[in-house]
């Protein structure tokens, strides 16, 4: 069997292996990716928001000012290369429920970083109507929506097309460092990169970090007629995916025993839609992925102590269609140019 030689291995093709290998792609370094096309992989699965202001005290996202700005560039220059667009600005509609969570929404207004994402005087004509128990509406700008779903799908033809990706699962007892980097099988390589999302916990060689996996369900609804074209977040996310389909999720569960869709929490979901929205809907899926959260809320990057060939792109959490442009760069760049890693995501 010939040998075949790259600068990177990848392992792992969701968001985060998708990026990293666009950032290596424009520094015209080599790489092959492996993904095993997990039809449930959290990239598949996440509605993609980009919510600036998050959380019940409405806080303005971790970074998210460096984040924001970063993530559309790349999409932008993503989308033309894939000749299709991953990504549309939204305004995020928010469910305010008493007077005391208006009153917190105006002070977050007055913040001058957290009131650049704020909308003044938002019209709510959109779903007025449409909508039931909602007191008044919090509006964010400079939101978006990444469908991270259709960009590692049609990232990964290209990749097959240039033949540089492997669908298997990556077997751990395949792999051997060597003086110049590592090989696995046939393949040699400088570095070798993870991004194997929650899945990481079963990688021996970096098992020991602090990994958190949080599962969530997800309907897909079909409502006549798109009665809304923002997002609306009021109990549930509600995010439009095409003319006639919406998205609709999701809780946490921080135990679970498989990926597997879970009744309970569909129903929950169905509760909650048949509580909240004033137009007829019919489900017509049921879905669950588990998102690749770690203890510290913050992103994993960094090589490993022993063998520095060995690098990890983890703990995209919640996040990671705005945290994944930012760091993948912030990765290659470190592994390209030698420039330090944020202590604030270092793995240690
Ligand atoms: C219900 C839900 C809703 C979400 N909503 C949002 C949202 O609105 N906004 C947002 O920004 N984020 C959201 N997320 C989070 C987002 O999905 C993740 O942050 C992001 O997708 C993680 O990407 P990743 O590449 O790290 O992992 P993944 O998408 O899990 O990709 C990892 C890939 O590695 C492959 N892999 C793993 N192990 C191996 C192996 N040994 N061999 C070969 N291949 C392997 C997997 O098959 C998979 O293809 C949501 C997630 C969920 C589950």
């Amino acid at each position: 069997m010939s040998e075949r030689e790259y600068d990177y291995i990848i392992v792992g093709q969701g968001v985060g292996g998708t990026l990293l290998s666009w950032f290596l792609h424009e520094r015209k370094k080599t790489h092959l990716v492996i993904d095993n096309d997990h039809y449930q992989a959290a990239s598949k699965i996440a509605a993609g928001v980009i919510n600036p202001i998050t959380g019940r005290k409405y806080v303005k996202s971790w970074r998210i000012e460096e984040l924001l700005p970063f993530a559309r560039e790349t999409y932008q220059a993503i989308s033309k290369y894939i000749n299709e667009k991953i990504y549309h600005d939204k305004l995020i509609y928010r469910g305010l429920y008493s007077i005391k969570d208006e009153n917190t929404w105006e002070t977050r207004k007055a913040d001058p970083v957290a009131g650049q994402f704020i909308v003044d005087e938002p019209s709510t004509e959109e779903f007025d109507d449409k909508v039931n128990g909602i007191f008044a509406y919090g509006v964010l700008k400079q939101g978006m929506q990444v469908q991270l779903g259709k960009l590692v799908v049609a990232y990964r033809k290209i990749l097959e097309n240039q033949n540089a990706i492997l669908s298997e699962k990556f077997d751990y007892a395949q792999l051997e460092i060597t003086n110049s980097g590592v090989k696995y099988k046939d393949v040699k390589a400088a570095k070798i990169i993870f991004a194997e999302g929650y899945q990481a916990q079963f990688n021996p060689y970096f098992k020991h970090l602090a990994f958190e996996p949080a599962k969530g369900d997800v309907l897909i609804i079909k409502v006549q007629g798109r009665p809304f074209d923002n997002i609306l977040r009021h109990k549930v996310f509600v995010c439009p995916i095409d003319e006639e389909h919406y998205w609709v999720g999701s809780g946490y569960r921080w135990t679970f025993d498989d990926d597997a869709p879970d009744e309970e929490k569909g129903q929950e979901l169905r509760d909650k839609l048949d509580e909240i929205l004033n137009v007829p809907y019919e489900v017509v899926d049921h879905i669950a992925g588990i998102r690749p959260c770690v203890k510290g809320r913050r992103p994993f990057l960094g090589r490993h102590s022993e063998y520095p060939n060995l690098v990890i792109f983890n703990g995209l959490g919640t996040k990671g269609a705005s945290l994944g442009p930012y760091w993948a760069n912030h990765l290659i760049q470190h592994l390209e140019e030698d420039t330090e890693i944020d202590y604030e995501v270092l793995v240690s």
